[in-house]
This record gives structure tokens, C-alpha cells and sequence, in this order.
């Protein structure tokens, strides 16, 4: 019997939970945990697969957000900063500081524009020039002075600066140089956050691809996609954490809200070396003429660019389209002015819906990337509060997840019994924050599982601390060829693909290769890769023959490119 079989059993014969969350992104997973620690019994259920949404799909920036300054959200800017530092202790094995440079093409640029957006008017912001940034920079340095993790601001002369990035625009006055933190795998963060909960409360589970409607009686049915198999389950609370999909979920179970106004945003990754190497690690900020912040920044041996903003209204539709790659292409011109990128170094395109608040606003840039918590009281034949979570960042899960937990407790009638602040998650546990450390816990791994360096050092990036079970079940299980590299991706090896086979509520192959790992990011998802992978997880899952080219077709479907129209 699996977990999930396992489940539907235990509703049908007990329907009462005392939460439901709906939505499996960052802030769902963030609730499931803060829960979890409270002793609280939840459900977390996802219509997809966990972090199919914006959690997915976002730039990685794990930051305070610079340019919300301008709309005088320091609360926000200082409780981003804050959770960033936070972060780059909880999750030091995948949060890690992020140099990052903005050409400056002025001294007073967009001051103008600036104040009158910090007095309220909702206009597009214009270029900014080094008074303004100094100014942001400034905030940030002094936001963090008792809790640095990342070294200060500083501005650099246009020579210079044309003399360490040379293939920079040189029509800048100077360029401005600051920290702030980027996420290796967000997709695993998430993943890792129901495993906490579920390892710290035995009454918090999640499940994927199940989707959940109100039945009668006061019950919330929920239906399994895969197994076409339903249950009814009585919550007293039900938490509405599905980001872009609020007011649909929320429709679902009878309530009429319009709290959302999403926009798109989609990102592209490239494969070209020499963007790579002009980059030097560093992330660059840069304006389009349009207004719009834009960034490029290296991850692993690709680069990831991005993004655009554009409204939506249905989050189901949200695709990369030609249009936005020719965009972020121009972008690019604009700031990087000799970089060539081919159609064929563009190796994955993804895009996502930012759960942004509806605001009314044409001008998607100075919506505010803040969040509300909105409760609608138990009404009619639905004896069960619902609480939305509205908007947010990636950056700010823990806080919002803290006070979702608060106003679930208050309703429960329980008391807080610990805090998230400084509660490690997943393989962030123990985990070494500087390089020195991380050296010395590679050495002491290898020295004692007897497993090659370097492969130690691969399973640390991908897995932080949990890494050192993934290397003693490498070499203590190696007659079944755990330690086996694939064909088609050898830095993977056979073991460790079998256990999040096993482990990790695999229910379709694009859920690996997009969401337990970054095989789709970085362009590895090819169909002899995806063959292999299927074969490998097949075998696990109780795949046949036929199942597995079901899923790599679907697979192949998931990690399509936008057609190229010239
Ligand atoms: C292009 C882009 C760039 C971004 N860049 C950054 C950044 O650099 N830094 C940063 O801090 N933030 C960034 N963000 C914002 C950040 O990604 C989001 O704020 C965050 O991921 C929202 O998480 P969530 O859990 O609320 O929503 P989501 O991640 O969207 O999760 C919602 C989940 O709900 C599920 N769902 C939907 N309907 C139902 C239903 N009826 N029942 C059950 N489940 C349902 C979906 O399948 C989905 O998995 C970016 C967002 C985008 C789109």
C-alpha cells in the first residue's frame, strides 16, 4: 500500500483534520512545516504536482527587493532582508550571497519619477541614476548593520567598471555593486519542508495531484487525479495557499473573492560561454527603456535571464510566448550590447504567475509584492473558516507562513509551542555555511564513507547535509549499482535517482526532472535522458512499458520551446 493509498484510507474512515491547506508552492510547504511544529494536524493537497506554480518559476532571487523601496514598502524591503538572512543560515545548502552590479547610466536619473511614485502616483518608474540606487543601497546596508551576512555597497567609477565587465554599455556614469542571495534549488526547499513536517508531526501529511471541492454536509471532497478515487474530509480550517489560483480555489468551495491580479513572468535559460565568463559570478540589474527591472545572472555553467510582467487572468494559460523571448533578447542588447545569443543556446524557457494583490494598477512594475491574510468566517452549510494567502515573495514564506499559523492557532484555540526563525530546513541542518567548512565536511563525508571526493561534493550541492546518506547508501549498496552514473547524465547516479523515485511522491516524470531536480532547468531533459530516466523510476513506481513513453512524452511536452517566429 503507498503512502497515498495509505491516506485516502485513513479520511475514509476518519474524515476530521484540523487544517487543510490548499496549494503545494512555498508558502503551502512553509505552512505545512510551521504547523507541523506546532503540533497541529494538516493536510496539504496540491491540484498538481508541488511547486508547480510560481515557486518554480521564479528568478531565484532571494532578496530585499531594492527597487520597492521607491513605493515606500521599507516594511516589507526590511522583512525581506531580514528572511534573506535568515535563509542563508536555515538553508545554507542551497542560499548562498549573490554579487550583483547595476550599470548606471546618470547621476539624478528617475529622481523625478521616483518621488512622485514614492508620493503615490502610479506611473512607470524611469531610468535610475547613481543618487537614487545610493540611496536604496544605503537603506539596505543600514536594514542589516546588526545582522551583516553579506558584505556592503560600493560604487564604481565607469573606467573601472568598463575595465572588470568590458563588454558592459558604455554610456554609464558609474555602476553600483551590492550583495543579496539567489537559491540554488527552490524546487527541493519546498520538497524538503514537507518532509520536515512530516518527520516532526505524524498528523501532517501532503498529497499531489488532488484536487478538492465542497460537498455536502459541511465536508471537502477530495479527488485523486491519478487513481480517480475521491474521499470526503471534514477540516475546521482550511488555508487557501494556491498563490495565483486564490479566488478559483476559493470558488471552488462556494466563495466569491477577486483578490488576485497575476501577472506572467517568464525567464530564459542560455548556453553560452561567453555571457558566462563576461558575468564573473555576478548577477547584473539593469532597466529596460520600458522601466522594467530585468536581470542575467550565471547558474551552474548556464545563464538565466529574465523576466517579463505581463497581466493574466488565468494562471492555467501562462506559457512563454515568442514575443517575451524576443523581448528579454532585446533587453540583453541593451545592457550586454556585444552579446550574441543564438536561438539554439536558448535551452530552456520557463515561465510562471506572480500571486500578485489585484491593485488596479496598469503599471505591473510598482504593484506591491507584499502579502494579506484574508479570512472569510465559517457561513451557511460551510462550518470551516477559510484563510487566503495573498501574494508574498519566495523570499518571505517563513513570515508568512508565521502569521498564517497564528490566525490557524487562534481559531483552534491553540498556543504557539516554537518559532521558525532559526529552525533549519532539510539538508540545511548542521550544514557548514562558509567555504572553508564546507571543504572540511566534504573531506570528513569522503574520509568515511570511502566514496570519491568530487561525487561527495556533488551530492552536497544537491542535497546539503542530507548528502551523507545519499554517500553511504552509494557505497553500502553498491552490488544494486547505486553508485552507478547514468548514460545519459552521468553527474546523476542510479541510486540516488531510485530514491526520490521512492521517497520523494513522484507521481509523473516531469515532476522529477522539473521539480525534484534541475535536470529541465539546465537543459538536460533531452529524450534519450528522459528514456533512461523513465526506465530507472519505472522500475521503482511499477511502470510498464507503454506508462513509460506515456510519461516522457509528457515530459517532453512539459519542457517544449515557444515556436520561433523570426
Ligand atoms: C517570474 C517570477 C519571478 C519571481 N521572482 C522572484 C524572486 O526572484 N524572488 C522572490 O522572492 N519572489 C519571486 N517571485 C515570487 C514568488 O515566486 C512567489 O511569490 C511565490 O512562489 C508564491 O508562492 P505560493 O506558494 O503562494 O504560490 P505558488 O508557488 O504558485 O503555488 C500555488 C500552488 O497551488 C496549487 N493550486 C492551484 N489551485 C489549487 C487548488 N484548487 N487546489 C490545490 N492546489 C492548487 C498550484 O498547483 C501551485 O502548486 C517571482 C514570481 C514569478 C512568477
Amino acid at each position: 500500500m503507498t503512502n497515498r493509498d495509505d491516506m485516502f484510507q485513513r479520511y475514509a474512515e476518519n474524515p476530521d483534520v484540523d487544517v487543510l491547506i490548499l496549494g503545494g508552492g512555498v508558502n503551502g510547504c512553509s505552512l505545512l512545516r510551521e504547523l507541523a511544529a506546532q503540533g497541529v494536524d494538516a493536510l496539504l493537497i496540491d491540484k498538481a504536482d508541488f511547486v508547480a506554480g510560481a515557486s518554480s518559476k521564479s528568478s531565484r532571487m532571494i532578496h530585499g527587493g531594492l527597487r520597492y523601496l521607491e513605493n515606500r514598502e521599507f516594511a516589507l524591503v526590511t522583512e525581506s532582508l531580514n528572511e534573506r538572512n535568515r535563509l542563508l543560515t536555515n538553508a545554507a545548502h542551497y542560499v548562498a550571497p549573490l554579487r550583483t552590479t547595476i550599470p548606471l547610466p546618470s547621476y539624478f536619473g528617475g529622481l523625478v519619477r521616483s518621488m512622485l511614485i514614492f508620493m503615490g502616483f502610479k506611473i512607470r518608474p524611469g531610468e535610475r541614476g547613481v543618487v537614487g540606487v545610493k540611496f536604496g543601497l544605503w537603506f539596505y546596508d543600514f536594514i542589516t548593520r546588526k545582522n551583516r551576512k553579506t558584505p556592503r555597497h560600493f560604487i564604481t567609477s565607469k573606467a573601472e567598471a568598463l575595465r572588470t565587465m568590458p563588454g558592459l554599455r558604455d554610456d554609464i556614469v558609474a555602476t553600483a555593486t551590492y550583495w543579496d542571495a539567489w537559491i540554488t534549488q527552490a524546487e527541493r526547499l519546498c520538497v524538503e519542508m514537507i518532509q520536515d513536517a512530516r518527520a516532526a508531526h505524524a498528523g501532517c501529511d501532503a498529497m499531489n495531484y488532488i484536487r478538492c471541492r465542497a460537498a455536502d454536509g459541511g465536508a471537502v471532497m477530495l479527488e485523486d487525479e491519478l487513481a480517480g478515487r475521491s474521499v470526503k474530509i471534514r477540516p475546521r480550517v482550511v488555508v487557501n495557499a494556491t498563490g495565483a489560483w486564490v479566488d478559483i480555489a476559493n470558488g471552488d468551495l462556494g466563495l466569491d473573492t477577486h483578490y488576485m491580479g497575476g501577472t506572467k513572468g517568464s525567464h530564459l535559460v542560455v548556453d553560452n560561454p561567453e555571457l558566462h565568463k563576461m558575468l564573473d559570478g555576478q548577477m547584473v540589474y539593469y532597466q529596460h527603456a520600458d522601466g522594467r527591472v530585468c536581470i542575467v545572472f550565471p547558474f551552474m555553467d548556464k545563464v538565466i535571464m529574465g523576466s517579463t510582467d505581463i497581466r493574466i487572468d488565468d494562471p492555467d494559460e501562462a506559457r512563454c510566448d515568442a514575443d517575451e523571448v524576443r523581448y528579454m533578447l532585446d533587453t540583453l542588447r541593451s545592457v550586454l550590447p556585444n552579446v550574441e545569443i543564438r536561438r539554439d543556446q536558448i535551452v530552456h524557457v520557463f515561465c510562471g504567475v506572480r500571486p500578485l494583490q489585484a491593485s488596479g494598477s496598469k503599471v505591473t512594475a510598482i504593484v506591491s509584492r507584499g502579502h494579506s491574510i484574508h479570512l472569510a468566517e465559517p457561513e451557511g452549510d460551510r462550518p470551516f473558516a477559510v484563510i487566503s494567502l495573498v501574494g508574498g515573495k519566495w523570499t518571505t514564506f517563513r513570515a508568512l507562513a508565521a502569521e498564517a499559523g497564528d490566525e490557524v492557532l487562534a481559531r483552534l484555540g491553540r498556543e504557539r509551542k516554537t518559532a521558525t526563525d532559526d529552525m533549519p530546513i532539510g539538508g540545511g541542518r548542521d550544514c557548514p555555511t562558509d567555504e572553508p567548512q564546507r571543504q572540511q565536511w566534504i573531506d570528513r563525508v569522503a574520509g568515511q564513507t570511502g566514496l570519491a571526493r568530487a561525487r561527495v561534493a556533488e551530492l552536497f550541492a544537491r542535497y546539503g547535509t542530507r548528502a551523507e546518506s545519499y554517500a553511504r547508501d552509494e557505497i553500502e549498496n553498491a552490488d544494486a549499482g547505486t553508485e552507478q552514473p547514468l548514460e545519459t547524465l552521468p553527474d546523476y547516479h542510479q541510486g540516488e535517482i531510485r530514491r526520490i523515485a521512492a521517497d520523494e511522491d513522484i507521481q509523473h516524470l516531469d515532476d522529477l526532472i522539473c521539480r525534484r531536480s534541475i535536470i529541465a532547468l539546465l537543459g538536460l531533459a533531452t529524450e534519450p535522458a528522459l528514456i533512461e530516466l523513465a526506465d530507472i523510476v519505472g522500475e521503482v513506481l511499477g511502470w510498464d512499458v507503454a506508462r513509460r513513453q506515456v510519461e516522457v512524452t509528457r515530459a517532453l511536452d512539459e519542457v517544449r520551446m515557444p515556436p520561433d517566429e523570426g
